[in-house]
């Protein structure tokens, strides 16, 4: 029942960006010649802030399509949508009757969100455990993990290794990967945090018109030091830079000691990398209908393995069939 099969999850909040392309889908990309993989699109992850139905339903669709003009190989990567295989929050509910309140509560990334008072929407602190469902219902052996995800991955191990031994043996139990060649992108004009699809100003989205590349990165913030060196801790902004043309062209700045140079050298990369993308994504927009057939048969393909998972799981937890 175990393969090494790995699953990547996008949240539809927003547009995806250079930071979801280097960190997440050029890893699952490079993996798709020797390792089994399911993409995700994040559906109702997104629902647990306050969100926009349109926005949502669009960002889906637009992800999807991002996924396949990035590279994503439909027929090596289903595609899903969370949403569209009914499984995930069938599961969710069986692993909350595992799930320890106390487990939770205790989630930092919860803490966080939760922080600021006002309405918290109770899918925010079950969250983790449908995180776990996701991951356990397709019988997963590997999560590419960054750091801002281990404990929810810790957690999944916790929940599937409970069950396995309080009503036998029902799950694999997920290991956490860092993938190979990942690059953790931080927010160009704060480059101490990390570029996310929400907050920040200086953040690149892959269909992102060559003009606003340049200027997010003309403007991105650096050091009066005036080298260009990797040094995360006194040179963050101008190290997130030489990581960035590093992992878009493979290159090193070609002068120690212009900032302008390696805004420029690094603009460049960045806009080889995401021209095809661009060029890709508009030739599939235009059809919808297709991304939206490709979507369909990844659900088609991996729906019989997630519905034995489920039996399984009813069966051991005394469910009757
Ligand atoms: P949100 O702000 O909604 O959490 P996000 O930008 O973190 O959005 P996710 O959908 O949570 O995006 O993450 C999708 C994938 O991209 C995950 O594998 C995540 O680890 C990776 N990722 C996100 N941001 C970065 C980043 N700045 N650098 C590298 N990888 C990233
Ligand atoms: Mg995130």
């Amino acid at each position: 029942m175990t393969t090494t099969r790995r699953l990547t999850g996008f949240k539809p909040t927003g547009h995806l960006h250079l930071g979801n392309l280097l960190g997440a889908l050029r890893p699952l990309i490079a993996a798709q010649g020797h390792t089994e993989s399911i993409a995700m699109i994040a559906d109702l992850h997104a629902l647990t802030v306050d969100h926009d139905p349109a926005r949502v339903r669009a960002l889906t669709l637009e992800q999807a399509t991002v996924l396949l003009a990035a590279g994503v190989d439909p027929e090596r990567t289903p595609i899903i949508v969370q949403s569209q295989v009914p499984e995930h929050t069938e599961l969710h509910y069986l692993l909350e009757c595992v799930a320890g309140y106390g487990e939770a509560a205790r989630m930092i990334q919860f803490k966080e969100k939760s922080a600021g008072g006002g309405h918290v929407r109770l899918s925010l602190l079950t969250y983790p455990v449908l995180m776990a469902a996701d991951i356990l219902l397709h019988d997963i052996l590997q999560v590419p993990v960054g750091e801002d995800q281990n404990q929810h991955l810790e957690l999944a191990r916790t929940l599937a290794t409970r069950f396995n031994t309080r009503y036998g043996e029902t799950f694999t139990v997920p290991e956490g990967v860092r993938p190979e060649a990942a690059a953790r992108v931080m927010d160009l004009a704060e480059p101490t945090t990390k570029m996310g699809k929400s907050g920040g100003t200086g953040r690149i989205a892959l269909l992102d018109p060559p003009e606003v590349v340049r200027k997010v990165i003309a403007r991105a913030v650096t050091d009066e030091i005036g080298e260009v060196r990797r040094d995360q801790e006194k040179q963050p902004g101008v190290s997130n830079l030489i990581d960035i043309l590093a992992a878009c062209s493979g290159q090193a700045p070609s002068d120690p000691h212009s900032y302008g140079r390696l805004k420029r050298e690094t603009t460049d990369a960045v806009e080889a990398v995401l021209t095809p993308i661009r060029a890709r994504h508009a030739e599939l927009a235009a059809d919808p209908g297709h991304v939206r057939s490709i979507l369909a048969a990844g659900v088609a393909a991996v729906r019989p393995r997630a519905i034995a998972v489920v039996r399984r799981t009813r069966d051991a937890l005394g469910l009757l069939d």
